[in-house]
């Protein structure tokens, strides 16, 4: 059915908030005018739940994330922007693999067991959409959901 893309954003934004208040990093959401997509709400909910989760997860204490959504002609673009630690060149691909994470010892401490992106991937592509990674290491990583409209 028809989801308000930019209220999810906000409710979730909010639901994290206070965690990620307790690290300093600071959640803000894109404004942006109401952005209605076809989508099943708690797949999508699932979606960014676990692109926020991330986002959190590998930010360093002061990080500044953002969350928001573009309508384009054909889809609607959902992104999550983190200014963490980044991801290596070669293992964007990897990420989306099931129980691949990107170094043990460096994500042991932040637990996890590797499926959030896996599941991110599969519940995109139920909704004929693709997930995509751009990162720089050490400086930050931004994934990319595009759900036709
Ligand atoms: P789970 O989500 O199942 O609790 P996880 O977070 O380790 O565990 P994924 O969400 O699938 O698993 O992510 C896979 C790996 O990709 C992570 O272990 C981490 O190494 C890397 N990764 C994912 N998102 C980010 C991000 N925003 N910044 C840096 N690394 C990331
Ligand atoms: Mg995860």
């Amino acid at each position: 059915g028809p989801v308000d893309v930019a209220a999810l954003l906000k409710e979730l934004a909010e639901e994290y908030r206070l965690g990620a208040e307790k690290r300093n990093i600071s959640i803000n959401v894109s404004p942006g005018e109401k952005i209605i997509v076809q989508a099943d709400q708690d797949r999508l909910r699932q979606i960014v739940l676990n692109l926020l989760s991330n986002a959190v997860k590998y930010s360093d204490d002061g990080g500044e994330i953002v969350v928001g959504a573009i309508a384009e002609e054909a889809y609607v673009r959902i992104y999550v922007r983190d200014s963490g630690r980044g991801i290596p060149d070669e293992e964007l691909e990897r990420i989306f693999d099931k129980f691949h994470r990107v170094d043990s010892s460096r994500d042991s401490a932040s637990g996890g067991t590797g499926l959030g992106l896996a599941i991110v991937k599969e519940l995109v592509e139920l909704h004929g959409g693709r997930v995509t990674a751009r990162s720089r290491l050490g400086q930050g990583t931004e994934m990319t959901v595009e759900i036709p409209g």
